[in-house]
């Protein structure tokens, strides 16, 4: 795999910035694209954002207040004099030299003639419009030295480029290398070169999906598994509640599956809160009953351990050897479960993903049950249905692809869906606000009021351009804890170890904790049955299934709950959220906007790992790429590039 340190001008240093964007090697540097453009146009200084060309007229001052600094000169813009601030960006003041025109983005405040700069390009734009590539960057990292770096890998390497010829001339598509150079260094041809990376992904994409869907169908033998319905109907009426028609029909199905000799390859669908886990708990008990193995895998560590908790309540008193792999599991103990894995003790393993990774080895697994199956890839999909011995494999999903998407893109998959709600289900009210204090003054009553209830809230906010994950969650964290000084807040971010995580969600799920500022690490599956109000601000960066699986968080049990989206931009879109809690409809919904907003939709919504399509937005794209790349399998011989990527990425069985 070719080095980093290959590059010019990349040391160690740089090359520890870049391994936290997860980029290891040139591939993955050529891979990165931006997330969006920036567009520049002069405007006028009255602008929502004004972007305006001046001549420094003054001196640069620096000043300093702990670890930030404002640099503070004056420009003639217009005949005029206006002041100007910006804010850490203390490394530019060298270049900031009397009588240089520069370009200024940012906000004019007429009452103080001060214009407030978010940004400053030490050029005049003239009336150029200028495009530029932003990326994700962490600290240390500027968007231009990133920029840089890629152009130069993509310099030094030969680029594969996957789409036939003939595809290429039918679509009028550039050369894949030509093609990143300009989605890297913005012109005339970029949208024809963005629309080719997307089409290549997702070609790539549909040739496996269908290979593996060809593979499954010639190879889908399996084992009768002996079903004992007595048994099965016992627990299900010793349980709290009475199961949804939707939930027994979706049994019926995968015991369907799992009694004929065919390999179960079932993906359930269903929306959030609809009851999804106790469908996979019954099928690992029927399993059980049948004396073979069965292993859950979800996303995250949390998922896992709360699913492991729940699962060991309610069989308790039944014979179920249940027992849980986490990265916090002593290495001892690690060591005790292969053993009893291995010799059949263990009944039902439950872990991440990792899980299957591990050199774990079973007497007898029969099920494989994979929760929050969209965060998981193809490959992921094709490893699973390789472990074991014919071993049965379960998908849940709370993803609501409409049907005709899901049958597309879970192609190589028979699919369940879970539509009802268990009863007594009151449906998240929604409200839109924006940042203005009046809002927000009324916001903090809500909560005060809620938390006055014994009720627990969560304050979601996204990842931030900056990419100072912390720094931004722990502002809002200290915002919180001033106006709500008799309540305990905890704190959850991306950059925490899984056991802080799991500590803090451990707290909050036992109402240790009243108030819970995340990320998006809360996103799947976590369920607090206590907390009946969620906050979700910049609402505008998510895409409304997002939204929708982060407000399903609360309304898990006969309380009213709210759903509040902060927002000062994107309104219409986010009207949606108030008029409906259907998560297949807002699917919908997303599928007709998609195009609008931002070109390639926030890092962390990507639906499969794609680098640069999105599933839902370039739907169209994949649809084509897929009727394509069933022709192209046909003849798959004639291209042996392609060949050999389908074999390296779908395991022979
Ligand atoms: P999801 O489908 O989003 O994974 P869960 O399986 O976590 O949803 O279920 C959400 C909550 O609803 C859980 O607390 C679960 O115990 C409860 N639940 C599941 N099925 C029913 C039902 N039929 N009636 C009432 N509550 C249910
Ligand atoms: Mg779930």
């Amino acid at each position: 795999m070719s080095d980093l340190t290959y590059l010019k001008g990349i040391g160690p240093s740089t090359i520890n910035k870049l391994n936290k964007l997860d980029i290891y090697n040139i591939d993955d540097l050529i891979d990165y694209y931006p997330y969006r453009y920036e567009i520049l146009k002069k405007t006028n200084l009255d602008a929502e954002t004004s972007i305006i060309s001046g001549v420094i007229s003054s001196s640069v001052n620096i000043y300093y207040f702990g670890k930030k600094n404002s640099l503070r000169f004056k420009i003639l813009y217009d005949n005029r004099i206006i002041n100007v601030v910006i804010y850490n960006r203390g490394f530019l003041k060298k270049n900031l030299t009397i009588s240089k025109t520069i370009t200024l983005i940012g906000k004019y405040d007429p009452k103080t003639n001060l214009f407030t700069a978010s940004d400053i390009k030490l050029y005049d734009l003239g009336n150029r419009v200028e495009i530029n590539p932003i990326y994700h960057l962490v600290k240390g990292l500027t968007n231009n030295n990133l920029n840089k770096y890629i152009n130069l890998a993509i310099d030094s390497v030969l680029i594969n480029d996957y789409i036939p010829e003939v595809l290429k001339e039918k679509y009028n598509f550039l050369d894949k290398k030509e093609s990143l150079k300009i989605i890297h260094n913005p012109s005339k041809d970029l949208n024809n070169a963005i629309k080719r990376c997307k089409y290549e992904e997702l070609f790539l994409f549909s040739l496996k999906m269908n290979e593996l869907k060809n593979k499954n169908s010639k190879n889908n033998i399996g084992y009768k598994r002996s079903i004992d319905k007595d048994k099965i109907n016992e627990f299900i009426s010793s349980l709290p509640f009475e199961l949804t028609k939707d939930q027994l029909n979706v049994l019926d199905e995968i015991f369907t599956d799992l009694s004929s000799p065919k390999r179960m390859n079932r993906l359930v669908q269903g929306d959030v809160g609809s009851g999804k886990t106790i469908v996979a708990f019954l099928a690992m008990y029927a399993l059980s009953l049948d004396k073979y193995q069965s292993a859950l895998m979800a996303p995250t560590e949390i998922l896992a351990h709360q699913h492991y908790l729940n699962m060991v309540k309610l069989f308790d008193g039944y014979e179920l050897n249940i027992k849980e792999i986490l990265g916090s599991t002593s290495k001892k103990e690690k060591e005790l479960i292969k053993e009893e894995l291995a010799s059949g003790k263990i009944d039902i393993i439950i872990g991440t993903h990792a899980l299957l990774q591990d050199d774990i080895s079973f007497n007898n697994l029969g099920l494989i049950i994979t929760d929050e199956q969209h965060r998981f890839g193809v490959n992921q999909r094709s490893n699973l249905r390789n472990k074991g011995n014919l071993v049965d494999v379960l998908y849940l999903s709370a993803t609501p692809i409409p049907r005709t998407y899901a049958l597309t893109i879970y192609g190589d998959m028979d699919i369940s869906i879970i539509k009802t709600m268990p009863s007594g289900r009151k449906p998240v009210k929604t409200i839109n606000i924006t940042n203005n204090t009046e809002d927000t003054k009324r916001l903090l009553v809500t909560i005060k009021k809620e938390l006055d209830n014994n009720h627990q809230v969560y304050i979601v906010s996204p990842l931030i351009e900056s990419e100072d994950e912390e720094a931004d969650i722990k502002k809002i964290y200290d915002n919180y804890s001033k106006a709500f000084k008799d309540y305990t807040i905890g704190i959850l971010h991306g950059k925490m170890t899984s056991k802080e995580k799991d500590g803090i969600m451990e707290e909050f799920q036992k109402g240790k904790i009243n108030i819970l500022i995340s990320t998006t690490v809360i996103e799947v599956g976590v369920d607090v049955k206590n907390a009946t109000l969620i906050i979700i601000y910049d609402a505008y960066k998510f895409g409304l299934a997002t939204l929708h699986q982060l407000r399903g968080r609360v309304g898990r049990n006969d309380l009213e709950s709210k759903c509040i989206l902060v927002s000062d931009r994107d309104t219409k879109r986010l009207q949606i959220m108030e008029e409906t809690t259907d998560g297949f409809k807002l699917a919908e919904e997303d599928f007709k906007l998609r195009g609008s907003g931002d070109l390639f939709g926030t890092k962390q919504s990507g639906d499969m790992n794609f680098k640069i399509a999105n599933l839902t937005r370039d739907f169209d794209i994949l649809l084509k790429a897929k009727e394509d790349s069933d022709n192209i399998l046909k003849n798959i011989d004639k291209y042996p590039e392609l060949k050999r990527i389908l074999d390296d990425s779908i395991n022979k069985d």
